[in-house]
């Protein structure tokens, strides 16, 4: 270790060693398919070690890796670094304090990202004590200024963060946390996927219980990680913490976007009175702007923004955009409506925030069934390709 003005940071020996070794346990974990993934680790104010492109992550050796300033110039090193190196370098740039960043496919947490919905379910005390919530990031262009762009946002209020339709990224304040992130960002969305789409139930903390772990957090030392919504009085609420910070107050409980300000909500008349309404990264006017009102509260989702389709010349059938190449999963009974059950953590959440007797456009026991094993086949069908 060095200290320089103040702040520790890893010799490139100990910064290569440790890249080295997560390469290869995060290539063992599955996290990673083919030359995927990217690793990088602060050595000094200005300088990074990271992977390089096309180079199995499983299979480095440390000739093979790249020493960078944050500018993006290559100062050491013979291959090239990863075109997704913008995304760690705005991660340094935005929080001086951050050591490591590391970036990976972890299947389940990737079904998220495609699906366009947070971790953020109040269900696992040791997600919230150590990790806290996961937002996605709106969808972005490899290799383009719009990935950095759109994960700035969440860098100093999150401890990771989903890229839409293609991953998951995370940080830390050393290079083994930032893994242990990514490891605890797949192992949420593991349980999330169980216990919202497989058995089809989630029992919610409540916001006292919530609060406590938060308390137990701030002892911890970790500063970031968002606050899910808990229990509150029978039903789902959510605190709006980055509205505060901001000075502004939210239009009803929830009214806020991660990453995005309340007002922006408040204005495009989004009232989320319940948790599951909201998409991180997402304005509220994206649905607005198109006329694309949600069937049921909380029926947006980043994987069919309206505006998207728009942008791309595509037609809009129904309330429920469809993407070109994209198969959307359709849903039995689910015809017409917006894709009511994929709010926040999974239908059972949905469910719940509809409440009894709603126009919840939840699916039936046997649609269920049928959603299930359409999850199941494509799971396994992803698995196999
Ligand atoms: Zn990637």
């Amino acid at each position: 270790m060095m200290t320089i003005q103040g702040m520790k940071y890893k010799s490139d020996f100990e910064a290569k060693k440790a890249i080295l070794d997560i390469g290869r346990r995060m290539y063992a974990k599955g996290f990673v398919a083919s030359n995927d993934g990217n690793i990088s680790c602060r050595v000094g104010p200005n300088t990074i070690w990271t992977t390089p492109t096309g180079v199995s992550k499983g299979f480095m050796t440390q000739d093979m890796l790249v020493k960078m300033d944050l500018d993006g110039k290559v100062l050491m090193g013979r291959l090239k670094p990863s075109s997704e190196i913008k995304m760690h370098l705005r991660v340094y740039q935005e929080n001086p304090r951050l050591q490591a960043v590391t970036h990976a496919h972890p299947p389940m947490a990737t079904c998220f990202a495609i699906a366009g919905q947070p971790l953020d379910a109040a269900i696992l005390t040791e997600a919230i004590l150590s990790l806290g919530t996961i937002p996605v990031a709106r969808y972005a262009t490899p290799g383009t200024q719009e990935v950095p762009d759109s994960i700035a946002p969440f860098v100093n209020h999150y401890n990771g963060v989903l890229l839409a339709n293609h991953g998951a990224l995370t940080w830390g304040d050393d290079i083994y946390q930032a893994f242990y992130r990514l490891e605890s960002v797949e192992y949420y969305a593991t349980i999330l996927m169980y216990t919202g789409n497989i058995i089809g139930q989630q029992n919610h903390l409540s916001c006292e219980q919530v609060d406590r772990l938060l308390e137990i957090r701030k002892n911890m030392g970790i500063t970031g990680g968002g606050v899910p919504p808990c229990m509150n009085g029978g039903q789902l609420t959510k605190v709006c913490e980055s509205c505060a910070a901001a000075g502004e107050k939210p239009a009803a409980a929830g009214a806020e976007l991660a990453g995005v300000s309340c007002g922006n909500c408040a204005a495009a008349g989004g009232k989320t009175a319940v948790t599951g309404a909201e998409l991180a990264g997402v304005p509220c006017g994206s649905y607005a702007a198109v006329g694309g009102k949600p069937a049921v509260t909380g029926a947006e989702r980043t994987a069919s923004p309206c505006g998207s389709c728009a942008a791309a010349g595509e037609t809009q059938t129904g309330p429920q955009a469809t993407l070109k190449g994209v198969t959307p999963l359709v849903r039995p009974g689910d015809s017409g409506k917006m894709s009511g059950g994929g709010l926040g953590a999974g239908a059972g959440l949905a469910n719940a925030a509809a409440g009894p007797g709603s126009p919840s456009t939840g699916p039936g026991p046997e649609d269920k069934e049928a959603l299930i094993a359409e999850i199941v086949r494509r799971v396994v069908g992803q698995l196999k390709a």
